[in-house]
């Protein structure tokens, strides 16, 4: 593809949760676009939903791509001439172009309530019709829309996708795609918050952002006609879109925290090397011309060319990106390696001894046990590191298999994410509930959630040492574990 424009690009994070995978994977590419094509690439963070998004996330996401390298020219911390890069600070301009996509006539108001929406959806699927909005409030008249306004009526704004014909795009790997637009739904672009839905301040943020190629995950296709009927409603000259192949796990199927390690922060504190994580990232969906499979960004950015990307996509494998961070390494000279051990474990090892109140838990969890002071070193060693190295036939259970395994403690970890009260009693609850639920005994059940917490079949009292060590290095140690069943 030639590229002629000044090439725009952003990575679009919404920020509701751990930072993923597959934002790295995305800001990967983008980077590497932008930097083979001397252009510019831009961070913005998509936090239009308000329930989801926290700060905290944000936060975590910026530091998971600064760890990674990525650096953006123009973003929320950084700034730029398009920002602010921050959609919740935005809202006005949302608001501004509803109004004039309902001017125009290309959107309009819809007072539905609730129980009416409800009684659509029924109806439809009786009538095994599409799902989605039957249009009642399309043609409303004038007068009526005055007079709801007037009585203050909460409203959406949606758009008015055309009834007949079809909505096409191109997109850069696959060529045309067409949707029917009797498949499409008068989508809502304004909530009745006045908060604006993902597709509408997507479009509007591209557009004034001056991006110039949308690349971001396949997932986001079947939004794209929408996006398409929103550039031709405002007048506006879409970008180029690029729909990267999705991360696949082992099996082939889409990428999920249930059968692979998603969240960036695991990679980090399991020690893989920024490096390593990149190239393993590129290769789910790109090749270099001579087809080395170890390859620097520096490597990728030189070669990089949208035909080598490949639809197919291999899978992600986690023995082989152990594998390739041996070599990454073994790569290091002695000071290079000793740097990097000190920023992946010993630092947090320090700051942890160094905080007096944590040592002072730590040591009152082992007072009962101390036959000397030195008992401590090797007994408590695990309340200071990181992750724990696992034997995977003491983790699973007599009279359980691996599967069963697995399957608890993924059930297991997403049962304590939730739990606010991080304490030894609200943690013995929660535990013997999830027991009971799982079916496994609590001898069986504590004695595993013993060895994925402290490594070991022999602790302190084990929700004591839970309440001690926090939530964070709690979830993050069974996240660990599944990760460690899922290797064997
Ligand atoms: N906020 C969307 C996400 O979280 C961005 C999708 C896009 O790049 O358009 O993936």
């Amino acid at each position: 593809m030639e590229v002629e424009k000044q090439v725009r690009v952003r990575s679009a994070p919404s920020p509701t949760g751990d930072p993923h995978l597959g934002t790295a994977y995305n800001a990967l590419f983008n980077y590497v676009f932008a930097r083979a094509h001397q252009g510019k690439f831009i961070l913005r963070i998509e936090d239009t939903d308000r329930e989801r998004s926290t700060a905290e996330s944000e936060t975590r996401i910026i530091s998971s791509l600064k760890w990674l390298g990525l650096q953006w020219d123009e973003g929320p911390d950084v700034g730029g001439p398009y920002g602010p890069y921050r959609q919740s600070e935005r809202s006005e301009t949302y608001r501004e172009h509803a109004q004039k996509l309902i001017d125009s006539g290309h959107a309009y108001r819809c007072f539905c309530t609730k129980e009416r929406l409800a009684e659509v959806r029924i109806e439809r699927e009786k009538a095994k019709l599409t799902p989605g909005y039957d249009g009642f409030c399309r043609t409303l008249t004038p007068e009526t829309i005055q007079d709801n306004l007037n009585r203050g009526l909460p409203f959406v704004v949606r758009l008015k996708i055309p009834e007949t014909g079809a909505t096409r795009f191109q997109d850069q790997l696959r060529g045309e795609i067409v949707f029917e637009n009797s498949q499409l739904q008068d989508q809502v672009l304004l909530k009745a918050d006045g908060f604006p839905t993902y597709h509408l301040a997507n479009v509007v943020d591209d557009h004034l952002m001056k991006i110039s190629h949308v690349i971001r995950a396949e997932e986001w296709i079947s939004s794209t006609p929408l996006h398409a009927l929103l550039y031709e409603a405002f007048g506006w000259e879409p970008p180029e879109f690029i729909h990267l192949p999705l991360l696949r796990n082992l099996d082939k199927s889409k990428m999920s925290k249930r059968k692979n390690p998603v969240s960036i922060t695991y990679y980090q504190r399991q020690g893989f090397l920024p490096e390593t994580l990149l190239n393993f990232l590129a290769l789910q969906g790109w090749s270099m011309p001579n087809d080395e499979e170890i390859f620097s960004i520096d490597d990728m950015i030189q070669n990089f060319t949208l035909d080598r990307i490949s639809l197919g996509g291999p899978v992600f494998d986690l023995k082989k990106l152990l594998r390739f961070n041996g070599i990454y390494i073994r790569k290091l000279n002695s000071a290079e390696l000793r740097q990097r051990l000190v920023e992946s474990s010993i630092q947090r090892q320090i700051a942890r001894m160094n905080d007096a109140q944590y040592l002072e838990r730590a040591a009152l969890l082992f007072q009962e046990r101390l036959k000397s002071l030195s008992d401590f070193d090797s007994a408590a060693h695990f309340l200071f590191t990181g992750a724990q190295a696992y034997n995977i036939r003491e983790l699973v259970p007599k009279g359980k298999n691996l599967n069963q395994t697995k399957s608890a403690l993924f059930a297991a970890m997403e049962a304590f994410r939730p739990v606010k009260d991080w304490t030894t009693t609200s943690l013995e609850q929660k535990s013997r509930d999830f027991c009971e639920e799982i079916k496994w005994s609590t001898n069986e059940f504590f004695m595993f959630l013993r060895i994925i917490i402290t490594g070991s079949t022999q602790s302190p009292p084990l929700f004591e040492t839970m309440a001690v060590l926090g939530k964070e290095e709690c979830i993050a140690r069974l996240q660990d574990g599944l990760a460690a069943l899922q290797l064997s």
